[in-house]
């Protein structure tokens, strides 16, 4: 896997989904509002063994642009007046979703995600927390998550995360040279970082990520190689390095960046330095992105084909009805889809009104639930078992997917995937590629094409 040759790279880097969802979010509908929504949570209490519960809650503030940020974020330089006025609309939003959930329906994950969760001073993580835990029944083992930016968060932040429960921390690191973190605009010391790191470790946090990101501008596969040391100097649970997704018809802060982005040369060197490394330390590639210890529960349900994929990435909590709070925030309950407004005036507005705030969303028909369950078993389990498709979905698998199977041929001869009457396969080397192997399952890709919308590849 380690010696990817640069012409598969080069020829299987195209724009495409990155399946946080299927169908992903492009093609979701405008006409799914706020009674739809409602009548969702009302079906789910109502399901025959109603799924636990997973949160997420976008806090989207950030006192600096990163330029290559692709989140939804709201940057706000020092003056941080609209924290209170936002956490106001949040427990409103808390509270609306609390009278609609059915409370004996465990919490058995919760994720804060931004923008920067420790934007917000601890006292008022303190108060959030609070307000989770008074809503909702959460489950003793859950698992609590956070992102965290190591340039803005403080020992106090870490002690109020940990007494509200949290588990979990993720920290964006990105690259630690310090030409590629100025011209970035995120300038984040080593020493801080790995300080950090120890201080949350010991206050009793199970698991640390780290964010890296490869092709920045300025990047070499020697400076990356620096980092990716100082990365393993500080030994983190899991690590997630992705390729920068660079779209600036979407983010036009990205414009400045392009001068001085490493070609597709070097950028795939840079990626093959990254994967070698980290496998070579310890590291189990998980796939798209993704490498944790082999003892680490993303590492283990890979292995035991438990792990699932959602709007946060790689997940082990498979089979939870997730419910998404604050502007933007996406939930994915039973066979749906749903999206929070986008932006904070209109967020505001909505839940001002009384809320929610769902601006679209979308229901999987019969197709959809079939589609989404072979690309999701193609992303984390890397194989795809024919008569288990079968037996789940009452249908022949290769005369359903006669299309799929005849695209994937190529990348049967490129070495990316066996395929035979039993299984699809993606071989050591089409770990890397699982994007690729994906889309042609994706029904919706060709009408998705017309205009760009996906970043690429790699
Ligand atoms: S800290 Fe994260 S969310 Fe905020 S601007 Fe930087 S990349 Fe974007």
């Amino acid at each position: 896997m380690n010696d990817v040759p640069y012409e598969l790279l080069h020829k299987y880097n195209v724009a495409g989904p990155r399946y946080t969802s299927y169908p992903p979010a492009p093609s979701w509908r405008d006409d799914f509002g706020p009674p739809d929504y409602e009548k969702l949570i009302a079906e789910s209490n109502a399901a025959e063994a109603p799924a636990p519960l997973s949160l997420y809650l976008h806090l989207p503030f950030c006192e600096k642009l990163c330029f290559f940020c692709g989140c939804t974020v709201v940057i706000t330089g020092k003056n941080h007046r609209t924290e209170e006025g936002y956490l106001a609309l949040l427990r409103k939003e808390i509270a609306w979703l609390a009278e609609r959930v059915d409370r004996s329906r465990p919490v058995v994950q919760l994720h804060y995600g931004g923008g920067t969760p420790t934007y917000f001073d601890p006292e008022r993580l303190d108060r959030l927390a609070e307000a989770l835990h008074g809503a909702f029944t959460f489950a003793p083992d859950a698992e609590l998550g956070v992102e965290i930016d190591p340039r803005v968060t403080t020992r106090a932040h870490l002690e109020v995360l940990r007494k509200g429960g949290f588990n979990r921390l993720s920290m964006g690191v990105q690259d630690f040279d310090p030409k590629v973190q100025e011209t970035v605009n995120r300038v984040q010391p080593y020493e801080a970082t790995r300080d950090l790191v120890e201080a949350a470790r010991s206050l009793g946090f199970q698991s640390v990520n780290m964010d890296l990101i490869f092709g920045l501008p300025f990047q070499t596969p020697e400076s990356f190689r620096r980092t990716i040391d100082k990365i393993l100097s500080i030994g983190p649970d899991r690590l997630a390095v992705y390729s920068y997704a660079h779209v600036p018809w979407m983010k036009k802060h990205q414009r400045v960046n392009e001068p001085k982005l490493p070609t597709e040369r070097e950028k795939f060197e840079i990626f093959r330095t990254a994967l070698s490394r980290f496998t070579e330390s310890g590291y189990e590639y998980i796939g798209m992105d993704h490498f944790a210890r082999p003892d680490d529960e993303l590492a283990r349900a890979r292995r035991n084909r438990t792990l699932w994929r959602n709007f946060q990435g790689y997940t082990t909590k498979a089979g939870t009805d997730l419910f998404g709070l604050g502007m933007s925030s996406i939930g994915g309950i039973a066979d749906a889809y749903v999206q929070n407004q986008r932006d904070l005036p209109a967020y505001r507005a909505a839940m001002e009104r009384g809320g929610p705030a769902t601006m679209r969303g979308f229901r999987l028909s019969a197709d959809d639930r079939l589609r989404r369950v072979v690309i999701q078993n193609l992303l984390c389990h890397g194989v795809i078992v024919k008569t288990e498709i079968e037996e789940q979905f009452g249908v022949p698998f290769d005369e359903t997917f006669g299309d799929a199977l005849a695209k994937l041929e190529e990348c049967r001869e490129d070495g990316l995937v066996e395929i035979s009457d039993r299984e699809i396969r993606a071989t050591s080397l089409g770990r890397i590629f699982l994007r690729n192997l994906a889309m042609p399952f994706d029904a919706y890709l060709a009408a998705a094409s017309e205009k760009p919308m996906f970043s690429r590849t790699l």
